[in-house]
């Protein structure tokens, strides 16, 4: 507090950003945010040099594995006093996705805070907050002399945002990653415009289809029999029915969000090489994002259906297929989840358990059979992800940092599993 200024008790007044002395943590977010981590060409190097500062400072070992030409994943680990117990991993990723500068109010990697404590930036939200927020939490418990049975990993990856093929995809296949011997895993979330905090236990499958139609070529003069587009264009209600199906569904029931509809979208047609010609054959690409809880196999029988009953010569192939649909158990039974949940309840914090909608690492995680939670602590905050004008407000964000001072010493303690147990009797 500088001299002459309000104390303590001086009220909800608003502060000026220029004057007052800004949290530390605040202002590391803020430098963090500044650097260019964003597609095409992010700026990996610069995120490492960062984040070996830091490690340093923390005074934790920081592992460096390149999994790919330029790309690297960096590990800062925490031991426990049982290193042997399987480990805890906060992970998160260093990338960015481009912006429109033309739509934003102020510099997207300026990291301006504006008088009500919003900081705006690419990253503020996805998901650069939480990679700060969990390295302040463990700076503060480092401080307070705390330690706990179970290591903590910090993972630091590259390439979420297109796709995570160069990234986590690679990295849990490698053996320095089944060194890590992790237990439980926390990774990105979402915001809540609400109270509460959102949770995500599953992600729906990203599926890639194209639908090739071939039929009769000919002239455009006539009513030329059994043609591709004839084909097509029951390939198109048939997806676009079931599309209006699961909408209605989605915004008829109240207990149901995004994660848990299948979204169809329509998203290239391709075929034809001039007005007048018949052309032998049409393709149609379509985005399928199927919730967990939808049998995979079924569903490829539907699709297999529909291009049946669209005549002969109804071919499909995909581009993308993901097929994992492990689920990170929520049962109070689960002793991660139940330390999770319980650390959130004691803290008066409500959570809304979903779906994720959209695909994270965590789909890599979960793949490899290990459990893991989707969540970034940030209530009372539009979903800004990806968008213009993206912001956190500092308090949001440094509430987030004691949630976590909280969290993880309760996953960090989480005692012996019976599997554990027997493996270092
Ligand atoms: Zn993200």
């Amino acid at each position: 507090m500088l001299p002459g200024k309000d104390g303590p008790t001086g009220g909800g007044r608003s502060q000026d950003p220029s004057v007052s002395s800004e949290d530390p943590s605040v202002s590391l977010f803020r430098e963090y945010l500044r650097i260019k981590t964003v597609h095409p060409e992010p700026d990996y190097e610069g995120a490492l040099k960062f984040l070996d500062r830091i490690a340093a400072e923390l005074g934790l070992p920081f592992k460096k594995v390149e999994v790919c030409p330029g790309r690297v994943v960096g590990i800062m680990t925490w031991e426990g006093t049982n290193p042997k117990l399987r480990s805890i991993l906060l992970n998160s990723h260093t990338d960015v996705v481009p912006v429109f500068q033309e739509h934003w109010k102020y510099d997207a990697f300026g990291a301006f805070k504006d008088g009500e404590g919003n900081v705006y930036g690419r990253g503020t939200q996805d998901m650069k907050c939480v990679t700060i927020q969990y390295i302040e939490a463990i700076r503060r418990l480092k401080s307070e002399g705390r330690r706990f049975p179970r290591t903590v990993h910090l993972m630091f990856v590259p390439d979420e945002e297109v796709g995570g093929h160069k990234g986590m995809e690679m990295f849990v296949n490698l053996p320095e990653f089944q060194a890590l011997n992790i237990g439980f895993a926390l990774d990105e979330g979402l915001a809540n415009p609400g109270d509460s905090f959102t949770v995500f236990y599953g992600e729906r499958n990203p599926w890639w289809i194209t639908v090739r139609c071939t039929g009769n070529p000919g002239h455009g003069s006539r009513f030329v029999e059994n043609t591709a587009a004839e084909k097509l264009h029951k390939i198109i209600n048939s997806f676009m029915d079931f599309r209006e199906k699961e909408k209605t569904r989605l915004n008829t029931s109240e207990c149901f969000t995004l994660g848990d509809v299948t979204t169809v979208n329509m998203t290239m047609v391709q075929g034809g090489v001039a007005y007048n010609v018949i052309p032998p054959n049409m393709d149609v690409s379509f985005d399928l994002r199927i919730p967990p809880t939808v049998s995979l196999k079924e569903f490829e029988e539907q699709i297999k259906a529909w291009c049946e009953a669209a005549g002969e010569g109804v071919t499909y192939q995909f581009a993308q297929k993901h097929m994992n649909q492990n689920l990170t158990s929520t049962e109070h039974t689960d002793p991660w989840w139940r330390a999770f949940s319980t650390a959130c309840s004691d803290m008066n914090l409500a959570l809304k358990k979903e779906i994720f909608p959209a695909a994270t690492d965590s789909r890599f995680i979960r793949a490899v059979g290990l459990p893991a939670i989707g969540f970034s602590p940030m209530n009372r905050t539009p979903i800004l992800l990806h968008d213009h004008n993206e912001f956190l407000n500092e308090r949001v964000f440094l509430h987030g940092i004691e949630i976590y001072c909280s969290l993880v010493p309760a996953l960090a303690s989480v005692s012996a599993l019976p599997s554990e147990a027997k493996e270092h009797a």
